[in-house]
């Protein structure tokens, strides 16, 4: 092998949120993998002579299995230098990067993981929302629903009422969305922000609260909600009408918000 494969993050959108190691490998790199969340303008910094292929998917459609992904990238390190698997956000957050770190040590390629941005803190930083405002939450939790058929489902036992819900691929269905959360026991006048193209250029930020979730137009992909006491413009308000429970709270960490 005389390759090493870098998993690179790409950050949420704009261009200018790459890590100047992001930039400096894309401008060294042989082969570049891509996903399709990764926007044009970072394609552009990518080495001229480079071989770059998308591996994302296309109207749900996948381009390529996982297995053929880490296989490329096994075999793409037998013949450049810099092979880069380029993904949105961070590569270890909802990235599959695990799979190929597994690949790539199982056949003995040199690999590094780069990190980049993710959505839910370029989402954070758009709205203007401290995630772990002390006022109003002492945890966050990054999670989504939509990973059935990969086993994995929220576990709203994780959640109290001083947690901060960073929901990655909530669906186009918000009125389903609502009802899991509800279900899972948040309540219906938690704050809840929907951010749509975090950081980009069309970026739209829709401020809302669990049950009026079920009844807001649907924003564009990619988009995330980050739901709880910090999703609130008030939120000393908030906090206080959310607050009353807290000495139940500390003698029971494992409930959802009540
Ligand atoms: N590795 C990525 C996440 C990939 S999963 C990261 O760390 O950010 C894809 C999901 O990420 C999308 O469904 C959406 O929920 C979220 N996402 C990615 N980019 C986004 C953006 N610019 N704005 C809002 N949500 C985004």
């Amino acid at each position: 092998m005389i390759g090493k494969v870098y998993l690179v993050g790409a950050g949420p959108g704009d261009p200018e949120l790459l890590t100047v190691k992001a930039a400096r490998l894309l401008a060294r790199a042989g082969i570049v993998f891509h996903d399709s969340l990764v926007s044009r303008e970072i394609l552009q910094l990518i080495a001229r002579d480079a071989e770059v292929i998308d591996v994302g998917k296309r109207c749900g459609q996948k381009l390529l299995t996982q297995d053929e992904i880490n296989s490329l990238l096994v075999s793409a390190a037998a013949n450049h230098a810099v092979v880069i698997r380029l993904k949105g956000g961070d590569p270890l957050i909802f990235g599959r990067a695990g799979e190929e770190i597994e690949a790539l040590r199982n056949a003995g390629v040199d690999f590094e993981i780069v990190p980049g941005i993710t959505a839910a803190l370029g989402a954070a930083a758009a709205a203007g929302i401290s995630l772990t405002d002390r006022r109003a939450a002492s945890q966050i939790v990054i999670s989504t629903f939509s990973r059935r058929t990969e086993g994995a489902s929220m576990d709203f036992g994780a959640i109290t009422s001083t947690t901060t819900l960073a929901l990655y691929m909530p669906g186009p269905d918000y009125a389903e969305v609502a009802q899991r959360l509800r279900e899972g026991g948040l309540p219906d006048d938690l704050p809840c922000v929907i951010v749509s193209k975090a950081t980009g250029a069309e970026q739209q930020i829709r401020w809302t609260s669990v049950a009026r979730l079920a009844h807001e137009e649907k924003l564009p992909a990619p988009a995330l909600m980050i739901v709880g006491r910090v999703a609130s413009q008030k939120i000393q308000e908030v906090s206080k009408a959310f607050w009353r429970d807290e000495a139940d709270e500390r003698h029971a960490p494992r409930t959802a918000v009540s």
